[in-house]
């Protein structure tokens, strides 16, 4: 419910609010503006008003939502210069086996500029429905026309559960989404599972430092939204032949209120593409030194793999950040991860322990890593990481 509110008896049905508001959230009715439920509270209106009839209240009451007008499964899929995020593509996945318990629809939600391409990706990994707002404004993101865009489309079609990335874009968006739509939101999700009896979403994710695991759920408000990142679900298969149907909205929103423009889009020089990457080398406290990061480099550049770190060789100021692998860094799940003196403390283990294979090398023999490892060699990583980069070198010719 809007927090918009009419005073009746300063009001005299002028309409100045109705052409001002960017929603087509109010009308006249017998010479009072009435406010609708397409309302968001953005305020337009209040300075059109020449009689200070409209005013928005301060406190938002508790919110009684009736789950049963939400119905399905939505993932947002997030994209940019027409490459959609993996782990869009991975939630889709996730939500066709929620949508399935609930036996719902499973959607995606598409914002952006020339997005057919896009459209039939999520179509191809198994959405059966589309919501999608096209819109040159949606060209690049930008949390204020993507939140408007995105409630529009929520506020109309009421989805129960929404699914979005844990990208830089993807963290952005759901809160700011969340806090419009006045309904919860759980952060970094490890686990999703659906609880039939209430039709509630089950949302795992690690608390208090990774040592133990909270369920998550929002009894009360609808949707329940959740952010997971890349690589903690399975990618699902596509199929080529999978069609299914579009729906289209406008943006109800207009450039000159728009609080963000984009200037230029200036790309990261130091791009550190670790999700992606099928073979990840990550060193740590145990290199001792931010020069002996040297040794990790050089058997990745021969495995063709990514450079990984533990956050105390980021925090050591030895790697920058985008490099770290963690619950505060990044999850990965390549096909083979080496760990080099690194001892394999909880929050590291978050962000990679689904890797296929782990190699540790360690000098401890009961460090916590070769818990979790395929292969432990128990060594001084001087000599081992050396002897590794030598053989692979000769082995693949490089
Ligand atoms: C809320 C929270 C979030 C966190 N998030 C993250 C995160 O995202 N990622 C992360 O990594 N950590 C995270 N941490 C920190 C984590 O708890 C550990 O402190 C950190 O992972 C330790 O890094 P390390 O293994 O490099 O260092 P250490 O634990 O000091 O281990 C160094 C290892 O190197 C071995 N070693 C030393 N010399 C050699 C040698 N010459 N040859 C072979 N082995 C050698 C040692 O035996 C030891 O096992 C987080 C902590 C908290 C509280």
């Amino acid at each position: 419910m809007a927090l918009l509110k009419v005073i009746s008896d300063r009001c005299t049905g002028c309409g100045l609010c109705v052409k001002e508001c960017p929603y087509g959230a109010i009308e006249v009715v017998e010479r009072v503006a009435v406010i609708k439920e397409t309302c968001t509270d953005c305020g337009a209106c209040i300075e059109s008003c020449k009689f200070e009839a409209l005013y928005i209240e301060r406190r938002r009451p508790r919110q009684v939502c009736d789950p049963s007008q939400y119905q399905g499964v939505w993932v947002f899929i997030e994209h940019e210069e027409g490459r959609i995020a993996h782990v869009s593509l991975e939630l889709l996945g996730k939500g066709g086996e929620l949508a399935q318990a609930l036996s719902a629809e499973l959607c995606a939600m598409v914002l952006g500029n020339a997005i057919d391409p896009v459209v039939q990706e999520a179509f191809k990994f198994g959405a059966e429905k589309v919501y999608c707002v096209e819109d040159p404004m949606l060209e690049g993101y930008r949390t204020d026309p993507y939140v408007r865009a995105a409630s529009h489309l929520v506020r109309t079609y009421k989805p129960e559960i929404i699914l979005l990335g844990a990208t830089t874009n993807g963290r952005d968006f759901a809160g700011a989404l969340a806090t419009e739509l006045g309904t919860g939101l759980t952060a970094d999700c490890t686990g999703l599972e659906i609880d039939p009896d209430r039709r509630l979403l089950i949302q795992t994710r690690p608390a208090f430092g990774g040592n133990i695991m909270a369920t998550i759920i929002c009894p009360d408000h609808r949707p329940q939204m959740a952010t997971v990142r890349p690589k903690v679900m399975e990618m699902p298969e596509p199929s080529d032949s999978r069609q299914g149907t579009v729906i289209r909205e406008g943006l109800p929103a207009s450039e000159e209120r728009m609080l963000t423009e984009i200037l230029d889009f200036v790309p990261n020089a130091e791009e550190v593409n670790l999700a992606d990457a099928q073979i990840i080398v990550s060193g740590g406290r145990g290199l001792g030194d931010p020069k002996n990061f040297e040794l990790i480099r050089e058997l990745a550049q021969v495995l063709g793999g990514a450079v990984g770190a533990s956050r105390a060789a980021v925090d050591a100021g030895w790697i920058s950040y985008p490099h770290q692998v963690g619950q505060t860094g990044r999850t990965v799940r390549p096909r083979v991860y080496f760990a080099c003196g690194i001892s394999g403390a909880i929050q590291h283990q978050a962000g990679m322990r689904t890797s296929d294979i782990i190699v540790a090398i360690n000098k401890d023999p009961d460090a916590p890593i070769f818990d979790i490892a395929t292969y432990g060699i128990v060594g001084d990583l001087f000599e081992i990481v050396p002897l590794l980069t030598e053989e692979f070198r000769k082995r693949l010719g490089r």
